[in-house]
């Protein structure tokens, strides 16, 4: 049986790096905290059936042409939420337009919420002018988004140490059931 294609991308880039936190006078980015995630689910996977590429952004190209010339099966966009400096919780975007998405936007989310244990906010369908929308619904993957937890009601070092490793197990979980599911 094939390969199966993953690509692990991190959301935003150096130059535009997303939400931010501030844990003891340090400004603590998302794409900081995105490109670790990447990076640690790179070194621990070792699955026979997935190709894994990873993907951090140094440049402002088109992202979709970028995307697709990875000719990736399915792709994981990982970010982390900001709202309000005291929501908190979990949702994983999809195209509202495909059922695959969705059905793996389930999966990653039941394995998120299993792991970090904080408020299920759900699965979000999401259509090209929102959020996310682009890498959504342009790109050739079967995509979903991740939003594992917001990032600007966290204060605390070990606490912040605490969601990224189980966001991690949740991915690395993900990318198992990709291995072995017949698509
Ligand atoms: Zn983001």
């Amino acid at each position: 049986m094939k390969n199966k294609r993953v690509i692990l991308l991190a959301g935003h880039n150096f130059i535009s790096p997303g939400c931010h936190t501030v844990i003891d006078k340090k400004i603590i980015t998302e794409f900081d905290l995105v490109t670790d995630i990447v990076a640690n689910v790179f070194k621990r996977e070792r699955l026979m059936g997935i190709d894994l590429i990873n993907k951090a952004r140094n440049q402002f190209g088109d992202l979709v042409s970028e995307v697709n010339s990875l000719n990736g099966d399915y792709l994981i966009s990982c970010h982390l939420n900001a709202y309000d400096n005291k929501s908190q919780g979990t949702e994983v975007l999809y195209s509202y337009i495909s059922q695959r998405g969705k059905e793996l936007a389930r999966i990653a989310q039941d394995k998120l919420v299993k792991h970090l244990g904080l408020n299920d906010r759900g699965i979000k369908p999401t259509k090209l002018n929102e959020r996310g929308g682009s890498i959504l619904n342009k790109t050739k993957p079967v995509a979903i988004l991740l939003e594992p937890f917001f990032l600007d009601d966290i204060t605390d070092r070990a606490i912040l140490d605490d969601y990224m490793r189980k966001t991690e197990d949740a991915i690395l979980e993900i990318l198992n059931y990709i291995d072995k599911q017949e698509l």
